[in-house]
């Protein structure tokens, strides 16, 4: 029976688990035996007797899953020591930060590991299901908002009281993919006043569809790739929408900045010059501040006060605000990629190269890289 083992995450700021107690019941179905190590669960509120009671085993340390597991199933990428123990031959899908991870590639490589990376998982129809950047973001939009929210001094919705009204708070939200799209729907289910903007046009009908005013900028000829993401702006383009960015932000009680490219740093879009122009105690929350940041003097896991009050957050792992939800849904999306690929007869991961969400995601195996992106780097 092969045997699938989650281990405890390592990094300090990472509150999920790769498997969730409804999963783990799930995978064992398939014919799996399920390690977890003991305490994996714990910050997103799941007890070892859960996994025990959904037919799980508890491993107390790393060392012993690691020597018997044929899959495994971890958040974040492993550090070069975590992989010592892993035997040739093991499956391992996580995140993996492939654009900035040269050494780790060569590394699993070299000791024959089948490498999943779960950004690399295709945008397409097939694949949502097991799309864990559109889970984790769409959580994160939803974050960003509630952070937001405790943080300011003033309500979201319209209040009209007999001791006076309250106008509603005016968010304004810049890059609408999946975790913007969450951040308008929060925000305007609590009663905000939202605004929203993205460089790809298509965006417009979907911010207008969620009750939300989109900002024109024209900058020219823009677009997407074929697979949804944005393109790079030329330096003219940011400043021409620096330049509009900054009128809709002064009028704003909360920014929310989303603004990704894929694989790539992200835009840096709100200057100091901006920033300057916002209003006292207005509240900017940068959920790119991990990949480069898209607000000047964002940092990571900080909350920066600028000279005229407005308060800059940077959150660190904001997928993993509500961690409970964000391990259900991401542990789902590694049980769907597995059940994709399982031969039932076999009782194996069946590596079907030819389907496009495998070649896509697959980045080592054979003691190769395989990924065309990734190949002779
Ligand atoms: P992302 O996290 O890479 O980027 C977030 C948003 O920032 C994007 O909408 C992008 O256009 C925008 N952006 C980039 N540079 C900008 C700039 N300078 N100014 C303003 N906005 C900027 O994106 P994502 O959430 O991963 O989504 C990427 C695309 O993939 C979207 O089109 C999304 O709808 C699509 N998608 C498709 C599927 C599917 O079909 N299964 C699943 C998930 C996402």
């Amino acid at each position: 029976m092969k045997r699938l083992f989650a281990p405890l995450e390592t990094h300090p700021a990472e509150t999920r688990a790769a498997i969730a107690p409804t999963t783990a019941k799930k995978l064992k179905d398939l014919g799996l035996e399920v390690l977890v190590q003991k305490g994996a669960g714990l910050k997103s509120d799941y007890t070892d007797a859960e996994y025990i009671e959904a037919g799980a085993q508890i491993v107390d340390d790393a060392a012993s899953g690691y020597a018997q597991a044929d899959i495994i199933t971890r958040v974040r990428k492993p550090e070069a020591s975590e992989l010592e123990g892993v035997r040739p031959g093991t499956l391992h899908i996580s995140f993996l930060d492939p654009f900035n991870e040269k050494a780790l590639i060569d590394d699993l490589a070299q000791r024959n590991i089948a490498a999943v990376s779960l950004e690399m998982i295709p945008r397409s129809t097939l694949a949502q299901k097991m799309d864990a950047l559109s889970s984790q973001a769409n959580l994160a939009g939803y974050a960003a908002v509630t952070m937001a929210a405790d943080r300011m001094r003033k309500i979201l919705p319209m209040m009209m009281t007999p001791s006076g009204t309250i106008s509603p708070a005016r968010f304004f939200i810049i890059g609408v993919g999946v975790a913007g799209l969450q951040a308008i729907a929060t925000a305007k289910r609590l009663g905000a006043r939202v605004e929203a903007f993205d460089t790809r046009p298509v965006v417009e009908e979907q911010v207008k569809s969620l009750g939300a005013k989109f900002v024109k900028v024209d900058l020219g000829e823009m677009g997407q790739t074929d697979q949804g993401y944005a393109k790079e702006l030329t330096p003219e383009q940011l400043e021409k929408q620096r330049l509009e960015m900054a009128k809709a932000c002064a009028r704003a009680d909360v920014v929310i900045t989303t603004a990704k490219l894929f694989g790539r740093k992200a835009p840096l879009i709100l200057n100091n010059e901006v920033l300057k122009q916002m209003l006292p105690g207005s509240i900017l929350v940068d959920l790119a501040v991990e990949s480069g940041g898209n607000v000047e003097g964002s940092k990571v896991g900080e909350e920066v006060v600028t000279d005229n009050g407005v308060r800059i957050l940077g959150p660190e792992n904001l997928e993993g605000y509500y961690p409970k939800d964000a391990t259900l849904m991401l542990a789902s999306n590694f049980y769907n990629l597995i059940e994709h690929f399982w031969d039932a007869e076999a009782k194996d991961f069946n590596y079907n190269t030819e389907d496009e969400i495998l070649s896509g995601c697959l980045i080592t195996k054979d003691g190769q890289i395989v990924h065309e992106r990734f190949k002779g780097e």
